[in-house]
């Protein structure tokens, strides 16, 4: 038999941790005190469980008792995002039962904080399910202060029983997941700020393998609980600028323009965000490019597209480098394309007297990559039409945007690089968990720490110290970590010392 799991609130995530418990076999108190919401989730929880699991239904026991759930040898809490709230609920099951472990489901509270009333608050912990929790197979199992390591194994064997990934992460602002993809919407709505069409922004984020464009994704999360969320993690930093939220956001809140569930947020529903349009078709009659640069990004031009072997045979240079110093000595008089991670393209106009454009494409090179093409202040010229002809040849949409610096999906992906290293050398969990919690809670491509190592961790400091010091904005300082190990010549985070199986002997 297996033991019986309590979880208080019977909401959005309280009905799904109670339909995952029940149908892993346990038997299931849940707690609200609203009989309305005791109703609609079980009538949730049946259509859920009914054509795979009936019987698991029958497992689970509405209460409006609290004194009920004293029997559960574990609660989860799933109640109102309310501190004292929190640490009210488990501090009297603590007292009602001191054997029980004590879970909470918060997406932003400490739960060093809501164990702070229990006590004994060793058996305090954080089970952060994503939502909704029958499907998504993240769980963030989060150590407080107190919390006992052992509580902690105990807890992940559980949740792997219930056939989830967890995934240990230690007692942070947002903790892991909410914390490293806030820049995913920060940096969208900068970009949009700027200039940048908010559908251009979610095209171009599908295009490099995200399910979402960020629009797209805070119209179906709720404009509202995502302006929590980065208010919370921006408030739990002390202000920490890099994650202020944008006023953007703020207005359309306030406006009730809360997304899909409002009818209207970025987009209106019906008919909701605008499908990315067909790329052309692929075409043989093109300029060829001279390619610069020996990164990845280079190295993957030249492996997919056709291009010039010299300067005689080229039409145009496309100069993959990212420092603009090294972009000094161009061969002129060739029309140039330039990568823009580190730099606008109106920054080197001055000191090239050809024509020239800019570009932005983040490998690796998906069948649906858009090409971000740029022009400089002075206006569209010869090196923009080139590029265009080149990459519509080869299949991919271009987009003409306004130029600044990082291109829309390098600079978003950057600083999801840059947040990524943060949360590595603050210790939240091993550079493999970072990478897995962010695939997995998120639905990305590749995690971030992986997609940095495969563009190189030079050219993503290199660029993040353009954007420093071309935007002027702390957001874009790149972290020491990455400068430390770009200078010592690394470039993998596994290898990083210490090793999580060094620590101890350290
Ligand atoms: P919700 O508003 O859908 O549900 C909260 C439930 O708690 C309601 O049914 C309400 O009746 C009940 N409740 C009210 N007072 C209570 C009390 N005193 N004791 C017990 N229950 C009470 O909220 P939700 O989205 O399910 O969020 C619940 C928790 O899960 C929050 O801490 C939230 O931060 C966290 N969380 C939410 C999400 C998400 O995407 N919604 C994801 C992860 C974590």
């Amino acid at each position: 038999m297996e033991e019986t799991v309590a979880v208080l609130g019977a909401g959005t995530m309280g009905r799904g941790i109670a339909q995952v418990a029940a149908a892993a076999g346990h038997p299931v108190l849940l707690y609200d005190p609203h009989p309305a919401a005791l109703e609609s989730a079980l009538a949730d929880i049946q259509a859920g469980l009914e054509k795979r699991q009936p019987a698991a239904l029958g497992r689970i026991q509405p209460t409006q008792a609290l004194e009920a759930c004293a029997q559960a040898g574990l609660v989860i809490e799933a109640a109102p995002e309310e501190l004292a709230l929190k640490q009210e609920l488990l501090a009297r099951l603590g007292a009602l039962n001191p054997q029980s472990l004590l879970a909470s489901n918060t997406s932003t509270l400490s739960i060093s904080a809501i164990a702070a009333r229990v006590p004994d608050p060793s058996r305090v912990l954080g089970l952060h399910f994503f939502n909704p929790a029958p499907r998504m197979r993240l769980v963030e199992v989060i150590g407080g202060l107190e919390t006992d390591p052992a509580l902690l194994e105990k807890a992940s064997q559980l949740m792997r029983r219930w056939g989830k990934e967890p995934i240990r992460v230690k007692d942070a602002p947002g903790f892991l997941v909410n914390r490293v993809a806030r820049p995913f919407y920060g940096e969208a709505l900068r970009l949009h700020a700027e200039g940048v069409p908010k559908e251009h922004i979610d095209w171009i984020m599908r295009g490099l393998g995200f399910p979402m464009g960020p629009f797209e994704l805070m119209d179906l999360i709720g404009l509202d609980v995502n302006l929590a969320a980065s208010s919370s993690v921006y408030q739990g930093f002390f202000g920490e600028p890099r994650y202020q939220p944008h006023y953007l956001q703020q207005q359309k809140v306030a406006a009730g323009h809360l997304g899909r569930k409002s009818g209207v947020g970025w987009y209106r529903y019906p008919p909701g965000p605008p499908p990315t349009p067909t790329p052309p078709n692929p075409r043989t009659d093109h300029p060829l490019p001279l390619i610069l640069g020996p990164n990845p990004l280079a190295a993957a031009l030249r492996a997919r597209f056709p291009h010039a072997e010299n300067p005689a045979e080229a039409a145009f240079v496309l100069d993959c480098r990212v420092k603009p110093e090294r972009k000094h000595s161009l061969p002129e008089p060739l029309p140039v394309v330039t990568l823009v991670w580190g730099h606008s393209v109106s920054r080197l106009q001055a000191e090239h007297k050809g024509p020239l454009a800019g570009f932005s494409l983040v490998p690796p090179i998906g069948e649906r990559a858009i090409v971000e093409l740029y022009a400089p202040l002075s206006g569209p010229n010869p090196a923009l039409a080139l590029a265009q002809s080149y990459f519509e040849a080869q299949g991919h949409l271009c987009l003409l945007l306004p130029d600044q610096p990082g291109g829309v999906g390098f600079r978003i992906l950057a600083l999801l690089i840059n947040e990524a290293i943060s949360a590595l050398a603050e210790g939240l969990a091993s550079p493999a968990e970072i990478d897995r919690a962010m695939r997995l809670g998120t639905g990305y491509p590749l995690g971030p720490l992986e997609w940095a190592e495969r563009i190189w961790l030079k050219p993503v400091l290199r660029a993040l110290e353009g954007l420093h010091e071309e935007l002027g904005e702390a957001r874009y300082r790149p972290h020491p970590l990455l400068r430390r190990m770009v200078a010592a010549g690394l470039e993998d985070f596994r290898n990083l010392f210490p090793k999580e199986k060094d620590k101890e002997a350290v």
